[in-house]
């Protein structure tokens, strides 16, 4: 090879270089991403330029092909996509700032497909040095006319630019892995990596052979014969579900694809294909799991990708923090990479992608609702506790759920909100024209006062779900006149303030003597006693604790000091 060329890259990289190694990227794994969504992003360029008729040459096989060679200590990537003339290596690669698929999205913005073509990761190409000491490319230009050429750089400033060798149009990058880095020459590690951000690349990304075992005719009896066969090892999936409309695609899709995300979870309980592309770009497909009780570790499973290269499953500041329950893809460019999270919080796509995400949400729940009330109702265990957590954390989102949340009474009844302000109205509003909502977050304990609340024709909601303490403060925000009061704050005729007096079959004497003997029986003045009826089948006493007295008590309880 005779070297034409010497140089140095532009003085900026001397400060660049322990950037892109400490702070940018914290997992040197990613230098395989980078470098292969390069070769799909050239991939996707020559396609591009053969449609535009740009180019008339024959585009081949178009794939990318990963190798290593654990002898030699190298990793290679090639490709046959647009390639690089010399020129154009020193405007791309010297030029570390630059980016040349930034030129080609202006020069081809008005493409429709354009948008293919990877060219987010700024600083990509130059990550190949978290892992290697040196670095060759040998690539040919699809231009007519252009050399072979080829370049070498040994991590530092300095680089050699040349002659090369390649007689095919395309790129092939090798990488001289470095001691440390040498983990990443083995079989396994490799595949690990690119299943994780290559499986669903739009370009079939090649990684050696596999054993295959294939059909090969027929045995005497009939029988069908197999032969082992060594076959490509393709390790993506070109068009993943949630690039496709949701018109091509078939509720079994959408579970194939969750149990190739998932594999040993249950089936989801439904899902929403999300697709957008104004003010922001984003598609993706995000399921309702169901929840087991140790769900905690359910969360943070949803999958962010930038044009179907795998990017985080730390989606925290996109997704509304009571949604992080979901599962699923999300996949747009729009979403800035490899910056801080300060700065993530505060960009505007990701706050609308929240909000259209929110939307999208209750968007499905509402139409879940009204499409089949039934079957709703019997997945209400499961989302009930996303729907109350939304209402909780965000105004949005409560304005949407009003409408399709649901509440349970004991006789485990699911009403709306207004149907159950139609169901109680009548009997459960004060004498201030308040209604009163009465609630149990204890079934089982609580009993006798929910009997006899029942019995004053009073219906008893069950509030016993994590979540329902905040739901409830919540509700009394937002409801008019409204008001939630626990079964046992008071006896039942108490709970709600009227006008007509009680009706009770004991004399006033006859109560107060009754009531002595409780009272003496009990000696606790934080406890009221209450005679309630003699009528042998109703309950004829209610004990009850003074609700300042309960609170002071339950303080005690959890260690308040009292
Ligand atoms: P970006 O991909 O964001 O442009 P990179 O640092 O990853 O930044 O790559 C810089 C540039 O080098 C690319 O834009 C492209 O012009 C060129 N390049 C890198 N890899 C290849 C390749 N395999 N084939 C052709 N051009 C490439
Ligand atoms: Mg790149």
């Amino acid at each position: 090879i005779v070297m034409q060329e010497k140089g140095s890259i532009s003085i900026h990289t001397e400060n660049i270089f322990p950037i892109i190694k400490k702070f940018l990227y914290s997992d040197n794994e990613i230098f395989l991403r980078e470098l292969v969504s390069n070769a799909v992003d050239a991939t996707q360029k020559i396609k591009r330029l053969a449609s535009l008729g740009q180019y008339t040459g024959e585009l081949g096989d178009l794939r990318v092909e990963v190798a290593f060679d654990a002898d030699k200590k190298t990793i290679t990537i090639s490709d046959n996509g647009i390639g690089m003339t010399a020129e154009e290596i020193k405007k791309y690669i010297n030029q570390i700032a630059f980016s040349g698929a930034t030129e080609f999205m202006e020069k081809f913005k008005e493409a429709k497909d354009a948008n293919e073509i990877i060219g987010r990761f700024g600083l990509g190409f130059y990550s190949a040095f978290m892992v290697a000491d040196k670095v060759e490319i040998q690539t040919l230009s699809y231009q007519e006319g252009a050399e072979p050429a080829f370049w070498v750089c040994d991590g530092s400033t300095e680089f050699e630019i040349g002659e090369g060798i390649l007689e095919e149009r395309g790129t092939e990058i090798t990488l001289y892995i470095n001691d440390e880095s040498a983990e990443f020459l083995s079989q396994y590690k490799l595949q690990e990596i690119l299943d994780k951000y290559c499986k669903f690349l739009p370009v079939p990304i090649k990684f050696g052979t596999k054993t295959e075992s294939v059909e090969d005719g027929v045995d005497e009896e009939g029988k069908p014969k197999y032969t082992s066969v060594e076959v490509d090892n393709i390790v993506n999936t070109t068009n993943p579900i949630w690039t496709k409309a949701p018109s091509e695609l078939k509720d079994e899709d959408y579970l194939d694809f969750y149990k190739q995300l998932y594999p040993f979870s249950e089936d989801p309980l439904f899902w929403i294909h999300l697709n957008v592309d104004y003010p922001f770009n984003l598609t993706g497909v995000l399921y309702f799991p169901k929840l087991k009780n140790d769900f905690e570790f359910q969360k943070n499973k949803i999958k962010l990708f930038s044009r179907q290269v795998f990017i985080t499953d730390e989606v925290k500041d996109i997704v509304p923090e009571f949604l992080m329950l979901l599962h699923g893809v999300i996949d747009s460019p729009d979403i800035p990479l490899n910056v801080s999270r300060s700065f993530l919080q505060a960009d505007s796509n990701v706050k609308k992608i929240n909000s259209y995400i929110t939307k999208k949400v209750a968007d499905k729940l509402a139409d879940l609702f009204k499409a089949d009330r039934k079957a709703y109702e019997e997945k209400w265990t499961d989302i009930g506790l996303f729907v109350k957590y939304g209402m909780v954390s965000e105004d949005k989102f409560y304005d949407k759920a009003k409408d399709f949340v649901l509440v349970t009474n004991t006789e485990k009844q699911n009403f709306t909100l207004p149907e159950y302000k139609d169901k109680v109205e009548a009997n459960q509003t004060d004498k201030d024209g308040q209604l009163v909502y009465i609630y149990t977050n204890d079934p089982a304990k609580q009993d006798s006062f929910i009997q006899s609340a029942n019995k004053k024709g009073y219906d008893v909601l069950v509030m016993n779900s994590p979540i329902d303490n905040h739901f409830i403060s919540q509700l009394e925000q937002k409801l008019e006149k409204t008001s939630l009061k626990r079964v046992d704050a008071d006896v039942a005729d108490k709970l709600i303030k009227k006008d007509d007096a009680l009706e009770t079959v004991l004399t006033e004497e006859q109560s107060t003597q009754v009531k002595s003997i409780f009272d003496k029986a009990i000696n606790r003045p934080a406890y009221n006693v209450q005679i309630e009826s003699l009528n042998p089948d109703e309950l004829p006493v209610t004990v009850t604790m003074d609700e300042f007295m309960r609170r002071m008590k339950d303080m005690a309880a959890m260690g308040g000091g009292m």
